[in-house]
């Protein structure tokens, strides 16, 4: 049996999405056999696509199929899978239905992606596109594919609908003949290296024009379970710095980078008075986000994944739509996270909300509830005791302490690979957009982009737009007035 070695993880991500119990998890992926099948004389944008819908697959699936007239190409494709699970079965061929077709490549009712300038395309029959390369709308069309491919695996989906989305605005097909220009992004500061900046850097680290500064900021290292999503590990990256991580796969762009293993207080506190203009933030706390966005720089891109959804939001705070902060607002509306908390943990939804805002330790009586809603004893959670809730949220099931509660899969909210995967190449592309006037110019005015339910087809509509949030900081006159004095914004 070829399971990966950081099998817990994919099914704590699998077990929550499909109530799955794990030894049918375990059966199910020993008969599947999926496949990536390249044409002959890929372009750029095919191989690209090669390479990240091998390297999301071989994060989940323990035998896959590799092949086509370019041997150079599947022996690295071979080596990528292996880097990633050294235990994985590459095996000779895989059912047309379950295979994924890169360029002219043909199979009969196959999955096809493909990509052109700014538009990710996924076919059900054979349609080559030629078209400007561009890693940012490849990286997307490779998550669509493996997305499609989960669906027909697990859910034994129908026919699926053709995709075409352009990543400028979200319809069909704007930006489809623009090539990559040269431009500059500036100084950005990139807080969080996990699955979804890991995908936002995948793509970075391929787009060879756009020059600038960039402050990678995280404090933590890479461990087992992040296999599971991180698209820029492998088996040997275990026990490696995520800042350094991301440095090493951005070493071939012209972007200068500076790392920082410190969590985004941290950096603060030991730089003082921020004024990078730009910052790119997709960490798995609320408390964080919302710094971010207090601290006031000129433009704000988040990524972020949660239960089945994913998304990518741009903010100026001095427009009139929904600041970062809104989207995180404690009394939001949606997902927000003291929903998703409170949902995850069992805790009434008023007890949940007052925590949060408060940030009021949890109290024994809170660790109880918890603890019998997760199914674990009271004191495997003692650790949480007179912490927040944001804390136990965050660490427990969100995934950055291993704790077993498998068995109870509604808690899990563990992203699946392509879900991250997506989460971080939209951002990346919102950096780019939003940093060239030219691109923002044919770019969406929605704030917000989400696919809100990845168990199901992507959605015709990408772009929500948001309001402010009453009581949020971007109504406080104060706020603005400092905000336009810092970037020059006129009143
Ligand atoms: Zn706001």
């Amino acid at each position: 049996m070829a399971l990966a070695p950081f099998f817990e993880r994919v099914y704590g991500a699998l077990g929550g999405h499909l109530s799955i119990s794990r030894q049918s998890l375990t059966l199910a992926l020993a008969k599947v056999v999926v496949g990536i099948r390249c044409g002959p004389n890929p372009n750029e944008n095919d191989i690209w696509i090669a390479e990240l819908s091998t390297n999301l697959l071989a994060r989940l699936y323990p035998k896959i199929a590799i092949s086509g007239p370019d041997e150079k190409l599947v022996a690295e494709l071979c080596k990528l899978a292996l880097e990633i699970n050294p235990k994985i079965g590459l095996v000779k061929s895989s059912p047309d239905s379950t295979t994924i077709c890169i360029g002219s490549a043909i199979a009969e009712g196959a999955i096809f992606p493909s990509a052109s300038g700014w538009v990710a395309r996924v076919n059900h029959i054979s349609s080559q596109h030629d078209g400007p390369s561009n890693p940012y709308s490849a990286g997307a069309a490779a998550a669509l594919a493996c997305a499609d491919l989960f669906r027909r695996v697990f859910l034994k989906s129908e026919a699926e609908r053709d995709v075409s989305v352009s990543l400028l605005n979200y319809d069909e097909s704007t930006g489809a003949n623009l090539k990559l220009a040269d431009s500059d992004i500036g100084n950005v500061l990139f807080v969080g290296v996990g699955a979804v900046g890991n995908a936002a850097l995948w793509a970075l680290s391929r787009d060879t024009q756009i020059q600038g500064r960039l402050w990678l900021v995280d404090g933590e290292e890479v461990t087992l379970s992040n296999l599971q999503r991180y698209a820029l590990t492998t088996f040997a990256d275990v026990g490696r710095s995520k800042v350094l991580l991301g440095q090493v796969a951005l070493s071939e762009t012209k972007l200068t980078i500076e790392t920082m293993q410190s969590t985004l207080e941290q950096f603060v506190e030991t730089q003082g008075a921020i004024d990078i203009p730009v910052t790119v933030i997709s960490v798995d706390n609320v408390e964080g986000r919302r710094s971010a966005q207090a601290m006031l720089p000129r433009l704000v891109i988040n990524g972020w994944t949660g239960d089945q959804a994913l998304g990518t939001s741009w903010h100026i705070f001095s427009r009139d739509a929904a600041c970062l902060a809104c989207l995180y607002h404690p009394h939001g509306q949606g997902t927000s996270a003291v929903e998703q908390a409170a949902k995850a943990l069992g805790l009434p939804h008023d007890r949940a909300a007052l925590l949060w805002v408060s940030r009021q330790p949890l109290s024994s009586d809170d660790i109880k509830i918890v603890a019998n809603s997760l199914g674990v004893k009271e004191s495997v959670l003692k650790p949480w005791l007179n912490k927040s809730l944001g804390d136990i949220y965050t660490d427990v099931v969100c995934g950055a302490v291993p704790l077993d509660v498998t068995g109870v899969g509604k808690v899990e909210t563990v992203p699946l690979a392509h879900q991250s995967a997506l989460a971080g190449i939209l951002m990346a592309a919102e950096l780019v957009k939003r940093t060239q006037p030219k691109l923002a110019a044919l770019s969406q005015p929605e704030p917000l982009i989400s696919w809100d339910d990845v168990l199901r087809p992507p959605p015709l509509i990408w772009g929500k737009p948001r309001a402010r949030e009453k009581g949020c900081i971007c109504g406080d006159p104060d706020y603005q007035s400092a905000y336009r004095k810092k970037w020059g914004v006129p009143d």
